[in-house]
């Protein structure tokens, strides 16, 4: 990742407070809603139109939208890479790709949503920082959870050496087979199953990311992190104030845990539907 000298990044104020030390004063900010409101998501669904009136196979939509993220302060050359290569209105129905290219998440169904692009790149940014990615610039092997599209799977697809995917509803693990077929990716794992257990028979993973949020994370992910490698999942905050980001970082001693920006995400459930 290339880090470039300039003003701090003004969307995403890093809170690093250790677990345990208090809320992050980030937030009190607005939380990132990367899956809002089904309700809102639709009502955004419901305004056709392609932005910039260029054709959604054009390049120039995705140069856009990575434009707009580094305005947003977010700077990890490589996710900016993967995202000009992956077509994310193919991940969603037709009637809503006018709408893929916008910071917004939208419906996918099941009373899901895509999440939306700046908080993809958030995360896969924080995993870019730990000490798996710094050393090798790649992810590693990297753990999924919660697939749904499978839009963030092709972007990790392309950042790892390895992916392993769950999703929990059959009918999204279905839509993210179809939707991921044409790529042909020769090392990405899709799993129908509970990612609340990770996947044993993979790990262990050098990076782990989480679609959901639960109220703790769960103790199969942090087993299954590899010494080095780092966990990034929305987790609700100790302090009741909603959900944050958090970090944990395996080194050979033990799991260090950072709390950084709000987020609202979907609550990571167990068991399989
Ligand atoms: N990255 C996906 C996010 C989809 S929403 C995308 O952009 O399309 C989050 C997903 O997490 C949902 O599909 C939900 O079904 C799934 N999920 C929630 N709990 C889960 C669990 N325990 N195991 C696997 N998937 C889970």
């Amino acid at each position: 990742m290339t880090r470039r000298p300039g003003p701090p990044a003004p969307r995403f104020p890093l809170a690093l407070d250790q677990v345990g030390r208090g809320a992050p004063a980030s937030a009190a900010r607005e939380p990132l809603r990367p899956q809002r409101l089904l309700r809102e998501a639709a009502q955004d669904a419901a305004r056709q139109g392609t932005p910039s009136g260029l054709g959604l196979d054009s390049a120039l939509v995705r140069q856009r939208m990575v434009e707009r993220l580094r305005r947003e302060g977010i700077r990890c050359e490589p996710v900016f890479d993967a995202m000009l290569q992956v077509a994310r209105h193919a991940f969603v129905d037709t009637a809503l790709a006018g709408q893929a290219y916008e910071d917004t998440s939208l419906p996918i169904g099941h009373g899901q949503t895509i999440s939306k692009p700046s908080v993809v790149a958030r995360m896969i940014e924080l995993l870019y920082e730990g000490e798996q990615a710094r050393a090798h610039g790649h992810l590693g092997k990297v753990l999924e959870v919660g697939t749904g599209c499978g839009y963030q799977t092709a972007l990790l697809a392309r950042l790892g050496k390895g992916v392993v995917s769950i999703e929990r509803l059959r009918p999204l693990f279905d839509k993210a087979s179809a939707n991921l077929a044409p790529w042909r990716f020769d090392a990405v794992r899709l799993v129908y199953g509970d990612g609340m257990l990770g996947h044993g028979p993979n790990a262990p993973f050098d990076s782990i990311i989480a679609a959901a949020g639960g109220d703790a994370l769960p103790p199969a992910w942090l087993e299954q992190l590899a010494v080095g490698g780092r966990l990034v999942a929305p987790m609700h905050s100790s302090r009741g104030a909603g959900q944050v980001l958090v970090v944990v970082d395996r080194h050979a001693s033990g799991w260090v845990h950072t709390h950084h920006e709000a987020v609202h995400f979907v609550p990571l459930k167990s068991g399989v539907l």
